[in-house]
């Protein structure tokens, strides 16, 4: 039997480094969903494939391969891309491409093979809500956008990204309006989910906050 904890929120909510955080403190696989997306983006712009064409988003999805190491670095076709899909033509893409069906069909089809058999700790926009409903954890992390913005453009400085705070903040903004109104597999909370406001937490707060949930379900 595996071990699941979803870990769903906006983009810049922290949930990439909590969860990074989270896993290695209690053995979990860490799984970042966001990435996946990130390469389909990538792979479409690489091929220069328009959003409007179905054929070849489709011939496209056959042939992908997509692959995460131990080490957090993620390779689209044998090619390492981890830094490569942090950059601004991917940022305004990903999210108009996540609300194709078939592309989210594909990608749901390998987040739970990624899973399977394993302990994992997943973070992304769906987890609690399609990808496993049934999770044992579900973790609702939140932030201002303000705030959000702030993280990542200190983010992308540490990885020699150049970025601007105001073309940051309306990257945020604009994703997170897409994202939480799409048809399909929307950004919302679960029912069942723990919300958990990080603005005015440190990393380290959220951490422990949620280590110690996840630590007190897998002792019940
Ligand atoms: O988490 P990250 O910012 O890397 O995600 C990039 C984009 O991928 C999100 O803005 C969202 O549009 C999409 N995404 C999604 N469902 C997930 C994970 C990411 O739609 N489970």
């Amino acid at each position: 039997m595996s071990f699941v904890v979803a870990i769903d929120g906006p983009a810049g909510s922290g949930k990439g480094t909590i969860t990074k955080n989270v896993g290695e403190k209690l053995g979990l696989v860490y799984i970042d969903t966001g990435a996946t997306f990130r390469c389909v983006a990538l792979n479409m712009l690489q091929e220069k494939i328009d959003i409007n064409e179905e054929e070849k988003i489709k011939k496209m999805l056959d042939n992908i391969n997509i692959e995460m190491n131990e080490n957090g670095q993620i390779f689209l076709n044998n090619e390492e891309v981890t830094n490569r899909i942090r950059q601004n033509d991917v940022n305004d893409f990903v999210s108009p491409i996540s609300t194709i069906k078939i592309v989210r069909d594909k990608l749901l089809e390998i987040q739970r093979k990624i899973a399977q058999g394993k302990n994992v700790i997943m973070e992304g926009r769906d987890i609690g809500t399609v990808v496993f409903p049934n999770a044992d954890v579900k973790i609702y992390l939140d932030a201002s956008a303000e705030e959000r913005a702030r993280r990542r453009v200190k983010q992308n400085q540490e990885k020699g990204i150049p970025t601007s705070y105001e073309e940051v903040l309306k990257n945020i903004i604009d994703r997170d309006n897409r994202d939480s109104n799409r048809e399909v597999a929307p950004l919302k909370k679960a029912e069942d989910a723990i919300y958990v406001d990080s603005t005015n937490m440190t990393i380290e707060e959220v951490t422990n906050k949620i280590t110690e949930i996840i630590e007190n379900s897998m002792s019940k």
